[in-house]
């Protein structure tokens, strides 16, 4: 095979991925090595990996290649070479989460998304890059080094997972997996133009997901169309006798509604959503594709008002931090991940090892969480934005009373420059309009929207009703085909080894 098919093979998608090594027209290991070599061509420059994992992935591609020639390859994925982000539990391979409190952690289990995706027959050449424990939007807070977006290699990819998302843009891997517990997957999947989905809250086991915020976090999919996303998330989603708070029911057919089309689609687009806070270059392409989205059959519906939104970043700055200052309170050197020796007494261990293994940022949302559930702050603030959370919730019932989906832009900028925002509130701003689809627990996804500022990407949202990913997909799909932007970067150094 030459070169070229071989660069021509970076830019697949699962669906085709899957027909074409059902048809024999490309193998595994072919697509595997492909992959590979795109990594060690071009990570030098985007840093999207923590770990690759080759030599397993090889191995892993030649079994696939085994079941495809003798006819008995039942799993949908079979030989299709995905990345996951290192906060997911690898069984035998090196989960860090981007902190040096996990520096050697080597799980004896897998994640059960991660189980699931094998099942499935993907194969994963390694584990991305985020921000520790999941928290931030740049991928600058990663203990090891920041990611650099593929579209701009000066760039943040954004963050938690700017690893999963620069990796899917620079074509080292077809797909990935991320987390989101207030933008995760959305907000890099806006910054390096591809699809990203956060399921309905319980909609994925999270068990073998490094705890951030357990009543927000969710797994979900990065692809490079969304009818992958709903091939992804049909392989990873599903009752999990090991998560009480997976949902009980199987999960139904997230492809069926993607022939749906936009054709009396009532489509609610809150002013909250499209107000204060959003550059204008983001404002024109969004407004752009509403614009599309109308002349193709949808009602658009500007008018719906959801006041408690605004108060969605606040309430997540209480919530967030004090779930994470609780499930981070198990790292104390005892008994996971790193510890301190030797010091005058086990107080002290302790303390030089958070100290030591946690980065500022994490630092700062543990301080605020432990105030924030503190003897005489609870009822003030915990409680306070409990309330305001079911009214949050109420809103958002309100209007899909009335309507069939929300949309909204996913970010209020394109990609950042590294190094550009130090003030952590500024850099909260990042989520206004992710987070309150986590408040409500509701599936929303992220889908290439057209280009802001410098040719960068910009990401279009949608937000649908809990459980409804099919819907959700479907809608997104219909939006896709019509506006068909590119999801790979123009040539760019990133880009060596493709071109
Ligand atoms: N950027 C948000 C934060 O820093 C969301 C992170 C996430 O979804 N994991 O908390």
């Amino acid at each position: 095979m030459t070169a070229d098919a071989d660069s021509e093979m970076l830019s697949i998608t699962l669906a085709e991925g899957a027909r074409r090594l059902r048809a024999g027209e490309i193998t595994s290991r072919r697509l595997t090595e492909a992959f590979l070599d795109r990594i060690a061509a071009t990570d030098d420059e985007v840093h999207a990996f923590v770990t690759v994992t080759s030599e397993a992935a090889l191995a892993e591609a030649d079994e696939a290649d085994a079941l495809l020639a003798s006819g008995d390859a039942q799993a949908p994925l079979t030989g299709l070479p995905v990345a996951i982000k290192d906060v997911l539990m690898t069984k035998g391979v090196r989960t860090t989460a981007g902190s040096r409190m996990l520096d050697s952690l080597i799980p004896p289990y897998d994640a059960t998304a991660v189980g699931l995706l094998r099942d499935a027959g993907a194969i994963s050449v390694g584990k991305t890059n985020m921000d520790e424990f999941a928290m931030g939007s740049s991928t600058e807070h990663s203990a090891w080094f920041p990611t650099s977006n593929p579209w701009d290699l000066e760039r943040v990819p954004g963050g938690s997972s700017g690893g999963s998302a620069a990796a899917v843009a620079a074509q080292q891997c077809i797909a990935s997996l991320g987390s989101d517990t207030g933008g995760s997957i959305r907000q890099p999947a806006s910054f390096c133009g591809v699809v990203g989905l956060k399921p309905t809250y319980g909609r994925v086991s999270r068990y073998g997901l490094i705890a951030f915020a357990s009543s927000l976090d969710q797994i979900g999919p990065f692809t490079r169309t969304v009818e992958d996303a709903a091939l992804l998330l049909q392989a990873i989603a599903g009752p999990d006798p090991l998560d009480s708070t997976c949902y009980h029911e199987p999960a139904p057919d997230f492809s069926a509604q993607l022939e749906r089309g936009l054709d009396g689609l009532k489509v609610a687009a809150p002013r909250e959503f499209f107000g204060e806070g959003m550059d204008d270059d983001v404002a024109a392409p969004i407004v752009a594709a509403l614009d599309l989205m109308s002349a193709h059959g949808a009602v658009i519906d500007r008018s719906p008002s959801m006041p408690s939104v605004p108060m969605a970043l606040p309430v997540y700055y209480i919530l967030a931090p004090s779930e994470c200052s609780a499930n981070l309170a198990r790292f104390d050197g005892v008994k996971y991940g790193y510890g301190a020796r030797g010091g005058e007494s086990m107080w002290s261990d302790m303390e030089a090892t958070r100290k030591h293994g946690f980065g500022r940022e994490v630092k700062r949302r543990i301080l605020l969480g432990a105030y924030a559930l503190s003897a005489g702050y609870y009822d003030a603030y915990y409680l306070q934005a409990q309330k305001v959370r079911t009214l949050i919730r109420r809103e958002f019932d309100r209007v899909f009373a009335e309507h069939d989906v929300i949309v909204a832009p996913t970010a209020p900028t394109v990609a950042f420059k590294r190094g550009a925002i130090t003030d952590p509130y500024q850099m909260y701003l990042n989520d206004i309009f992710t987070i309150p689809a986590n408040i409500a627990g509701l599936p929303a996804i992220s889908i290439p929207g057209g280009f802001g500022a410098d040719g960068m990407p910009v990401g279009l949202q949608f937000v649908g009703q809990r459980l409804q990913e099919a819907d959700l997909l479907g809608v997104a799909n219909a939006y896709e085909r019509l506006a068909d932007w590119p999801t790979t970067p123009p040539v760019t150094a990133a880009n060596v080894g493709s071109t």
